[in-house]
């Protein structure tokens, strides 16, 4: 039996991934394999890339390895979660109040989704449709709302349940510009508008004749309308304590680390607490099943599993959160730092926050440690910094000048893909624990 850390998880697809293909050739295709493929690289310096740092007093090397940053390793998803969380802290508009609403699907809908993920689109699009109608109704206007949409695939288990976790704007603007509150929402309605919404997504959707009779089921056996409910209680009245807490609830992988209680190489067993009674039960898989119950939740390359919409949406967002700073005083919230809006953390101190240490000082001598090359697999070296004074250049021997004159440019070359480069990776954050630094 082998101890249970952060690497089971990815010990478990290493030891069966090939073999789960061979068994569901549905799983052999690039969506699953890049992310599988990653997860398995993740900090590792050959497969992913890393940063070289070199000490200008002792000469001492320490490379940080490039992790895949995908919800779906465990070793990256509470970086993951953080960062969603923060980015979301900051999207928040201040002095409104949001609600967390959860949409959800009777058992026997969810093979269409499964089926054809593309329909996880619609499914998105007819929550946030589902979200207005139901405020406009409760207004008796038009109002234009803001939703932050998060599709999450698992249920607690790890079976696929595809459902929606959307933050809503607790109102929205009245065709006067004006802000309008809403604060009660009837439970009934609710029920029966998602209901309506997602039927007529799939009626309008489906191509297949079979989802008629699977409509007709569903108005038969739901006449009460689909499961849609709002959280209450313990949700925080907004900033970051919201996005966290929501953060927790929607971008975990499908399963913890905590929750996996062993794997002997062919078998994991793992806990889960039931969301009906509230009991944990526990269930043992053989690993193919185990890594298809996973798998599953993979979405299609470049899916985006975090929407906004309205308010919220991505060209708007600026503009209507200054124009509600004017018409809504910002209550002062729990937490003040919540609506602040701060810039992403540098690399330094989200390194010193996961790891309690400075990856700028030398682990022997304690001195400062330079930036000396980033290396990536597939651009190779991208920079080699020069930590020590130039030499005077030598003499050029006679004819190099052109070659010189391309070395020249081809550096300026490099040095906007570097731009590039580092303006898109610096802010991931490199994994290092004792057995990925050198
Ligand atoms: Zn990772
Ligand atoms: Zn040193």
């Amino acid at each position: 039996m082998e101890g249970i850390d952060k690497n089971t998880f990815k010990r478990i697809f290493h030891n069966h991934w090939d073999a789960f293909k061979q068994f569901r050739p549905r799983f052999d295709n690039p969506d699953y394999n890049e992310t599988v493929n990653k997860m398995l690289g993740c900090g590792d310096p050959d497969q992913m890339g890393f940063v070289q740092y070199r000490c200008c007093y002792c000469g001492e090397i320490r490379r940080i390895a490039f992790t895949c940053k995908f919800c779906f390793c465990l070793s990256c998803a509470k970086v993951y979660t953080d960062r969603w969380a923060d980015f979301i802290a900051r999207r928040l508009l201040p002095g409104i109040t949001y609600r967390h609403v959860v949409l959800t699907m009777p058992e026997f809908l969810r093979i269409w989704f499964f089926r054809d993920p593309t329909l996880l689109s619609s499914l998105m699009r007819a929550g946030n449709a589902c979200l207005k109608d139901i405020l406009d109704t409760c207004a008796s206007v038009k109002l234009d709302i803001g939703n932050i949409t998060v599709l999450q695939t698992a249920g607690r288990s790890g079976h696929y349940n595809p459902h929606l976790h959307i933050l809503m704007t607790a109102g929205g603007l009245d065709p006067l510009e004006q802000w309008k509150s809403i604060s009660y929402i009837p439970y009934e309605m609710m029920h029966k508008k998602w209901q309506y919404h997602l039927l007529k997504m799939l009626r309008e959707n489906v191509s297949d004749p079979a989802i008629e009779k699977d409509i007709d089921r569903a108005w038969r056996d739901y006449p009460k309308g689909f499961v849609a409910f709002l959280q209450d209680g313990d949700v925080p009245p907004g900033g970051k304590g919201l996005a966290q807490y929501l953060a927790k609830y929607v971008v975990s992988p499908p399963i913890s680390v905590r929750r996996i209680e062993s794997y002997d190489g062919k078998v994991i067993s793992f806990w889960y607490r039931d969301h009906k009674t509230g009991q944990i039960k526990h269930e043992t898989l053989p690993a193919l099943q185990f890594i298809g119950r996973m798998a599953q939740h993979i979405l299609p390359k470049g899916f985006q599993r975090i929407r906004y919409y309205g308010l919220h949406g991505n060209v708007r967002y600026q503009k209507m959160r200054e124009y509600l700073a004017e018409i809504i005083p910002p209550q002062r919230p729990d937490d003040p730092r919540g609506y602040r809006v701060l810039g992403p953390k540098p690399f330094a101190q989200l390194f010193f926050e996961s790891f309690g240490k400075d990856p700028l000082l030398c682990p022997k001598c304690g001195d400062n440690m330079m930036l000396e090359l980033i290396y990536h697999p597939k651009y190779g070296t991208i920079k080699e910094f020069s930590l020590f004074e130039e030499l005077p250049d030598e003499p050029e021997p006679v004819g190099t000048t052109a070659s010189r004159r391309t070395m020249d440019r081809a550096e300026r070359l490099v040095q906007v893909s570097l731009l590039f480069f580092l303006s898109n990776i610096i802010h991931w954050l490199p994994a290092l624990n004792s057995s990925q630094s050198y």
